[in-house]
């Protein structure tokens, strides 16, 4: 297969066409635009026009609203007017499925109108069928007639459209072809596209939405490659969908969406939080700040890319290792957590009540691996009282080493003892003696070798084979990295394979800000990005997000950052909808209630959606879904199956309950300590 993008290793932004939306361009050479979307009722028109203004003075460039019925197609244009006349220029967009009718009468109101190629003009009956080639192409024809009035209509009146796949709504054609993938996804896509460009129509912009981020970033890797292939240029809109809300919900974006942005693909993104639009705006645009500050014009990438299937996602093969009690890495097993102490070696007193206080705060979610930094022989002579005051609380004790302390002063200093430790070291690009030297040292102690190396680093080092050892970024590379992280981790695994080396990879966050230390969000979006794009790639072991400050709240964001990349799954996980004018009950506060009844149900996943518009496929993987099915009336799913129609809503909560019992997936809660 081609290439999706024009270098893995930096952010070259991929050329794409400018759409107008309205007057806003996107593509082409414009900022990446900001948008989201109204929750209110369509039809209460007052409603949505303040809920849009809203959204307009928050910094949102383009505002989408819902348009189930014909009749709120046609409440567009009310919506449309005042809007105007409060003073507002933003584009607004209609969210059209199932009803060629209703997107026929909103394209007379809106700039531009969203339809998704799983259920536009099609009858989707979830039925399981061969298509013959002649029987395909009559569908396809079919859809042909269905879908041109709009494009001609779209072309006369200068709109553009929006080709919104969802996974988990694809049509039952390609269902059948190509099953609930990436590739069907695509393939949907492409489909309405050639019918637009068969009509000379080209004001098209493409999304690929999943709840997953890493089935939605193959899926646009691969609409990318495709279009590539067929010289088509379309911007794509990025979003990850039911991403549910609070931390969750913003990494869950973070992951899907920065990645792809790091790529240099997306030119409109759209985070999808189940709260008030409004906090999605900042969320949305701290992204983008983040990731346009990476790209780089006029770069031409000289390496071939690094040797990772981008379209499958596959994990990296590495050794089997055991650091400790309890704490294993393998290529089955979930990464682990590690953790910076602000305390030092020398406090013993004080880490024994810091870390339980700690402790209790984390709970079940401990670090498993608790890292100091040394500078100083002392520091290394205070190892065994500080493993004593912290050894009810981690595996493991890792100590990173300054330059200061030579090899000779650490062979000296080291206690011989059967504490499980880990020590850490940089390495320069010549260092093969010294790097040889360590690894003596860290054997003849029974330490675990880290090794910090840039990737040209790597060729010199492993021409020896090494045990035990575990291998991540240096220190001067995660502090100030010549080119964007992801792309010096891809490189570095990239090295290893080459090598034939099957060591673990450290993905280590750290706060590489020299003026303020950055806020939590700014935290939280870093080390998403970063963490979450490698670990979508197969890369990645052990993850620690380092902060001065807070043990706590750092430790949690990293289980929460596996959890959010899918690679490690500590507690409950809730898919939500972001709620729209087709919602049947209140999102956020039925999110907040099963989110108290079942949080503690760790490793289940429960889909709560508004409606069924997209499909029982977009909770997929879900073991439970509460969905909306009339007004206030929910029906019940276990896995794909909908087991439970029209329950009163305050009988559902219960129902679920029970249903979760039913199936042997509920524990009581832990009695809370006064
Ligand atoms: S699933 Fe939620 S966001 Fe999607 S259409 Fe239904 S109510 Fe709206």
């Amino acid at each position: 297969m081609g290439t999706y993008c024009s270098s893995r290793f930096a952010t070259i932004r991929r050329p794409s066409r400018e759409v107008l939306v309205g007057d806003i361009g996107v593509g082409g050479d414009n900022p990446i635009r900001i948008q989201s979307m109204t929750t209110t009722n369509t039809q209460d028109v007052d409603a949505t026009v303040k809920q849009a203004i809203d959204l307009a003075e928050a910094g949102c460039e383009i505002i989408r609203v819902t348009a189930p019925n014909k009749k709120a197609a046609r409440a567009l244009k009310d919506i449309h007017a005042q809007f105007r006349a409060a003073g507002f220029s933003n584009p607004l967009v209609a969210d059209i499925h199932f009803l060629p009718s209703a997107a026929m009468e909103a394209v007379e109101h809106v700039e531009k109108v969203r339809v998704n190629p799983g259920n536009y003009a099609d009858n989707k009956k979830f039925a399981v069928r061969e298509y013959s080639d002649s029987q395909y192409n009559e569908e396809l024809e079919r859809l042909h007639k269905d879908f041109s009035p709009l494009v001609l209509r779209a072309k006369a009146l200068g709109r553009s459209l929006r080709i919104g796949t969802n996974h988990g709504s694809l049509s039952d054609r390609i269902m059948n072809r190509y099953g609930d993938t990436p590739l069907g996804m695509v393939e949907s896509a492409l489909e309405f596209l050639r019918i637009g460009e068969s009509h000379g129509y080209r004001d098209m912009i493409l999304s690929m939405k999943s709840s997953n981020p890493k089935v939605m970033i193959e899926a646009y890797r691969l609409l990318v490659e495709r279009m590539n292939s067929e010289n088509m240029d379309y911007p794509l809109h990025l979003g990850v969908t039911e991403a549910g809300d609070g931390e969750d919900g913003r990494i869950k974006s973070a992951i899907g969406i920065g990645s792809l942005l790091t790529d240099g693909l997306g030119d409109t993104i759209r985070v999808s939080l189940t709260e008030d639009p409004v906090f999605e705006i900042p969320v949305a645009e701290a992204i983008a700040r983040k990731t346009m500050s990476l790209w780089r014009d006029g770069y031409h990438e000289k390496r071939k890319p690094d040797s990772i299937d981008p379209y499958h996602f596959e994990r990296r093969d590495i050794n089997e290792l055991n650091m400790g009690r309890a704490l294993k890495l393998g290529s089955e097993e979930p990464p682990s957590i590690f953790t910076f102490s602000r305390l030092p070696l020398s406090a013993s007193n004080e880490l024994e009540s810091s870390f339980s206080q700690a402790f209790q705060l984390l709970s079940d979610t401990p670090a498993e691996g608790i890292c100091f930094k040394a500078s100083r022989r002392e520091d290394l002579q205070s190892l065994e009282s500080a493993w004593e005051s912290i050894k009810d609380f981690a595996s493991l004790i890792a100590i990173e080493l300054s330059s200061e302390i030579d090899l000779e002063t650490l062979s000296r200093s080291l206690p011989s003892s059967d504490i499980p430790l880990a020590l850490i070291r940089d390495f320069e690009d010549a260092d093969f003696n010294q790097y040889k030297r360590f690894m003596r040292i860290c054997y003849d102690f029974g330490a675990i070798p880290i090794a910090g190396l840039s990737p040209d680093s790597v060729d010199g080092i492993f021409s020896e084979p090494a045990k035990n050892l575990i291998v991540t970024l240096r220190s001067d590379l995660i502090a100030d990295p010549p080119a964007h992280q992801v792309g010096l981790y891809r490189l570095l695994a990239d090295r290893l394979k080459r090598w034939r080396n099957h060591s673990p990879i450290w993905i280590r966050n750290q706060n590489k800000s020299d003026k303020e230390p950055p806020s939590f969000l700014s935290r939280l979006l870093d080390a998403s990005i970063l963490t979450g794009s490698l670990l979508c790639d197969g890369i990645g072991d052990i993850v620690s997000i380092e902060s001065e400050t807070d043990f706590v709240r750092s430790t949690k964001l990293a289980y929460n950052v596996l959890q959010g990349a899918g690679a490690r799954i500590s507690k409950t996980e809730f898919v939500a909808c972001p709620s729209c004018g087709r919602t049947l009950f209140d999102l956020q506060s039925t999110t907040q209630r099963i989110r108290e009844k079942t949080g503690h149900l760790k490793g289940v996943k429960i889909a709560i959606m508004g409606c069924i518009v997209n499909g029982p496929g977009e909770m997929a993987d879900a073991d439970f879904g509460y969905v909306g099915g009339a007004p206030a009336k929910i029906n019940l799913y276990v896995g794909k199956e909908c087991v439970q129609y029209n329950i009163p809503q305050v009988e559902a909560d219960d129902r679920l309950i029970d249903l979760i019992k039913a199936h042997g997936k509920w524990v009581d809660p832990e009695p809370v300590e006064a």
